[in-house]
């Protein structure tokens, strides 16, 4: 990418899309475009050196508009949330496919000469994620197909979209599979949030509040692997640098069970608390990891900041977040 390409970036205003054009801006980049649906009083990070707009991508007029002039795209926008979201939200998750139909549309008819595709972990099988002990998932683990429902088979749609505007309109695309990524300046309460934000809230505001016992969604030994965000974003920014066509991970393969995410939480704040095991709660696959085989071999890096590193800075800033209300 030149320094003076025009970089589009969907869903500019969330979690990843803000780390995204932060790092972009920082690598000397002079014109991106940050797109998303809700005002810019709500974005996690606006960046006055980027163009914002805010323009509904599920509407191809939107897309036509937000793509305009772009040599590159970085396509992120999603309605999605954690668990608490995704399992009761399967409607909106699929829609999003209108806003990845459009984008690819737009991308192809502006001339865009690659189109970077935010994909999830969510697209595997859930018969390879029933057990804690798991095997971690290679990217070919997504077909047979029986992916999450709703969110997950939306990915996993989009994904085979990219795959074959690639093949029939030479349009370039990348494919991103994130894995739980985490870190400060995302969702961290509202309904939208994932397990490490949600777990730093709760234990910040039972020590607000002189509470001796939190809540943990399941039996808490659902087994994840969580990806701190500078690695989602080297890995989103080499991926795109990269010939590599067919989806692929970014996800860390550091194994840890909720309970001892939650005691990483713990020490960082330096608090033991209880723990009421909500079992009725939604908690997703039994576990999951991810194989980084071949992100090794066609990229020659994989995410590798330690989990207890990453955090300490999500608790940090979700600590500063809450008592600055
Ligand atoms: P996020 O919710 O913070 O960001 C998504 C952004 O898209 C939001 O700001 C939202 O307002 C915007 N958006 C939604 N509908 C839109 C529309 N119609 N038009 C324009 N913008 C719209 O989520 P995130 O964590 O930053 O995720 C970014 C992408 O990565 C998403 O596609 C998500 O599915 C994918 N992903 C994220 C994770 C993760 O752990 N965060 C894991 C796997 C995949």
């Amino acid at each position: 990418m030149d320094k003076d390409d025009l970089i589009v970036v969907t869903g500019g205003g969330g979690f990843i899309g803000g780390h995204l054009v932060a790092d972009l801006l920082r690598q000397g980049h002079t014109r991106i475009r940050a797109v998303d649906i809700k005002p810019g009083d709500d974005w996690h990070q606006v960046f006055p050196e980027a163009e914002n707009l805010q323009l509904d991508l599920r509407e191809k007029a939107a897309c036509y508009q937000a793509v305009r002039g772009a040599r590159f795209i970085f396509n992120l926008a999603a309605d999605m949330g954690g668990m608490g979201f995704i399992e009761t939200h399967k409607a909106d998750c699929m829609l999003s496919v209108l806003i990845d139909t459009n984008a690819l549309l737009a991308a192809r008819d502006c001339g865009a000469e690659r189109f970077l595709y935010a994909s999830s972990a969510c697209v595997y099988a859930a018969e390879k994620q029933d057990s804690p002990d798991v095997l971690p998932l290679k990217e070919s683990d997504a077909y047979p197909a029986m992916p999450e429902d709703g969110y997950g088979w939306q990915k996993l749609f989009s994904e085979r979209m990219c795959r074959h505007f690639s093949e029939d309109y030479g349009l370039a695309t990348r494919v991103a599979r994130y894995h739980n990524v985490y870190g400060p300046h995302g969702s961290f309460d509202g309904g939208r949030e994932k397990a490490p934000a949600a777990i730093c809230r709760k234990v910040i505001v039972a020590l607000m509040r002189g509470e001796r016992e939190i809540e943990i969604w399941g039996d808490g030994e659902q087994t994840r692997t969580f990806t701190y965000i500078d690695d989602c974003v080297a890995g989103t920014r080499a991926l795109m640098a990269s010939d590599v066509a067919e989806p692929i991970n970014i996800g860390s393969d550091e194994l840890v069970s909720i309970n001892q995410l939650v005691d990483i939480v713990e020490r960082i704040a330096g608090v033991r608390l209880q723990r009421r095991f909500n079992l009725d709660a939604p908690t997703g696959v039994r576990g999951r990891s991810s194989d980084n085989t071949m992100i090794k071999e066609k990229l020659g890096w994989a995410p590798s900041i330690p989990l207890v590193e990453g955090m300490q800075k999500t608790y940090r800033w979700i600590h500063d977040q809450l008592h600055h209300r």
